[in-house]
């Protein structure tokens, strides 16, 4: 498994560093967002290491895929019924902080604190 040892996300995928987990399997981890911004926020990353959505190819589309058909069944297991965001934030115009690629799933009742 690509991993980068500074990477927080890579940290988080290891269980070196907690995070309150939602689903995980060999290629995925999805855990709440620290700093929620709306009623439900959680992330879906891949656990190998993948800087931003520019180093992705053909090879991870299964696995982007994947990301993308988690985000309903998990956001309706958390009682998201009415509607959510996805959103990958991607390189320093995007405002992708964290260096590792991951998706935000926003959803519940408004108001939301952020977008
Ligand atoms: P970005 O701006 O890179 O798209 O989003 C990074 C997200 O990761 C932010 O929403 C931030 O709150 C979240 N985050 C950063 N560090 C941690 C952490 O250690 N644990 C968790 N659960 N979320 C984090
Ligand atoms: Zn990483």
């Amino acid at each position: 498994m690509r991993r980068d040892p500074s990477c927080i996300f890579c940290k988080i995928a290891a269980g070196r560093i907690a995070s309150r987990k939602v689903f995980e399997d060999d290629e995925l981890l999805a855990f709440h967002d620290i700093a929620p911004w709306a009623p439900v926020h959680f992330l879906i990353i891949p656990k190998q290491h993948i800087a931003t959505m520019y180093d992705t190819g053909d090879e991870h589309a299964a696995m982007m895929g994947r990301m993308l058909a988690l985000a309903p069944r998990l956001a309706h297991e958390l009682g998201v019924v009415n509607g959510f965001r996805v959103v990958i934030n991607t390189g320093p115009d995007g405002r992708q902080e964290v260096q590792h690629v991951h998706m935000h799933v926003m959803g519940g009742p408004r108001p939301w604190l952020r977008g």
